[in-house]
């Protein structure tokens, strides 16, 4: 019987990804545990089936490339789910978190023992402004964030020394408070620095009950001697000039006692109207990174947490049901999943694929959702016809566009409800009857030409494919 035994380059791989990757990174993602070898294969141990999950997305490819490099030969990794036993030492970041993220949690004030070490830690009570379910640990990452929750995570590490302040930008439901959040509770968990998390809505009115009731020097001391200013949604502070000039006062003063700020808004600084220049370029003077909306895996990873963390059960397919058709941000991914916890709970038994699309029929058929489809079915389309996007979408009439966007438009009356008014809109703001004629034309051209209609019947396999992966 052949003997494999791939350890010595899975060794190596795990010394050279350490030293290409941030530290935080690399501690954060490696908790792996090398545990045998199979036939072209290296088993690999991981904490949780979510930890899984995540490594999976970010660096199965990578490390089996390392491991090819290393090895010279094809060595897939796989892995298994190898739960901490509890007298070990618990890694560092994310299995910290795993542990103490729920039922510890709730034990305020409770003292445990690390037992390697035989440290006391005294668990403090939740911060009073933070909700204490925005963690590190909950936020999932996918390439759509990865970026902005690693910074995130270098800035509670060394609050206030590099990239400072910190601006997060994103539409919508897209995670910008949860990590906001997260940053403060994991500097309050490790430090005793003086967080406050607040809303630009509500800055602004304290500063100007402030100002009525002729206490803005209390208000000053307020903002201007904390360790760490966390200001969501500063979009809200568009026209608001007195409290602008607060702000700017307030951020001077932190910036150079090297205290760390976070702002959050919902588009970039640079098209926020009524903003006075000052203030603008202190928002942009340390480091600035959007979300963006997540992809298939990465909603699939987020319902399957948040329906673990409310002991939700729901079957896999729905889940993947409720992924595939909810695109456009998490907190509308969160609404779905509320709708069918109820419905679970009210039944008393498990939600099945049809209930789950019949009751979520009309959230999967608005027009947010469509929306997706729509661009998708452009974007697949332009692809096919190696044409760019923007063009297809666009004004030009030369023949190899206009044929590529009568199809799209075609596809789209075809496999979408929308109406033909607002498909000229999603074109380009066309006319209802432009998307009539263009109907009409690949009807017409069917009829003629026999390639056509499997070539369209190919694009709408593509663009169904295309949703799913994504
Ligand atoms: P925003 O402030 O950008 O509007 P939120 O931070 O309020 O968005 O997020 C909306 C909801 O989605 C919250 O419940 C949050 O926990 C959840 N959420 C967003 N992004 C993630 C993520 N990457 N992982 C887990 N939950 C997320
Ligand atoms: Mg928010």
């Amino acid at each position: 019987m052949a003997v494999w035994d791939y350890e010595i380059f899975w060794k190596e791989a795990m010394n050279q990804i350490q030293q290409e990757l941030e530290e935080q990174e690399f501690v954060m993602w490696f908790n792996l545990q090398y545990v045998r070898s199979e036939e072209n294969t290296i088993v690999i141990g991981v904490p949780s089936s979510f930890y899984r999950d995540q490594v999976k997305i970010r660096y199965q490819s990578f490390i089996e490339g390392k491991l090819h490099d290393l090895s010279g030969q094809t060595i897939a990794i796989q892995f298994e789910v190898v739960p901490k036993k509890s007298n070990s030492q618990e890694a560092p970041t994310v299995s910290r978190g795993q542990t103490s993220g729920t039922a510890q949690e709730r034990t305020t004030k409770a003292t445990t023992e690390t037992p390697a070490k035989g440290i006391t830690i005294q668990q403090k009570d939740p911060h009073p402004l933070l909700r204490r379910d925005y963690t590190f640990t909950n936020y999932v990452i996918g390439d759509n964030n990865s970026f902005a929750a690693n910074a995130a995570l270098a800035i509670s590490k060394n609050p206030g020394t590099a990239y400072n302040p910190f601006l997060v930008y994103g539409g919508v439901g897209l995670g910008k408070t949860h990590l906001m959040q997260a940053i403060g509770n994991y500097i309050y968990e490790h430090s005793n620095a003086k967080i406050i998390y607040i809303t630009a809505e509500t800055f602004t009115n304290e500063f100007v009950q402030a100002l009525q009731a002729n206490k803005t020097a209390a208000f000053k001391n307020k903002y201007r001697f904390v360790d760490v200013l966390l200001v969501d949604d500063i979009h809200f502070l568009q026209n608001k000039i007195e409290t602008q000039e607060e702000l700017f006062h307030t951020f001077n003063a932190l910036y150079d006692a090297n205290k760390q700020m976070v702002f959050t808004c919902d588009r970039p600084v640079s098209e926020l109207k009524h903003l006075s220049d000052r203030l603008r370029s202190r928002f942009e003077r340390g480091l600035t990174v959007d979300l963006q909306p997540p992809d298939y895996e990465t909603r699939l990873a987020i319902l399957k947490k948040k329906a673990e963390a409310r002991n939700g059960a729901i079957p896999q397919e729905v889940l993947e049901l409720v992924s595939k058709n909810i695109t456009s941000n998490v907190r509308d991914l969160e609404a779905a999943l509320t709708k069918l916890l109820a419905y679970t709970e009210l039944v008393q038994k498990p939600i099945t694929i049809e209930i789950a699309q019949q009751h979520l029929k009309d959230v999967f058929a608005s027009p947010k959702q469509a929306n997706m489809s729509i661009e998708v079915i452009q974007r697949v389309v332009a692809e096919y016809f190696s044409l760019s996007y923007n063009d297809l979408k666009g004004k030009k009439r030369t023949q190899n566009i206009v044929l590529p966007r009568q199809i799209a438009m075609y596809i789209a009356r075809e496999i979408t409800e929308y109406s033909t008014t607002e498909l000229g809109l999603e074109f380009g703001g066309r006319d209802h009857t432009t998307v009539m004629h263009a109907c009409q034309k690949i009807e017409e051209r069917i009829r003629s030409d026999p390639t056509l209609e499997p070539m369209i019947q190919n694009l709408i396999r593509l663009i169904k494919d295309y949703r799913t992966k994504n």
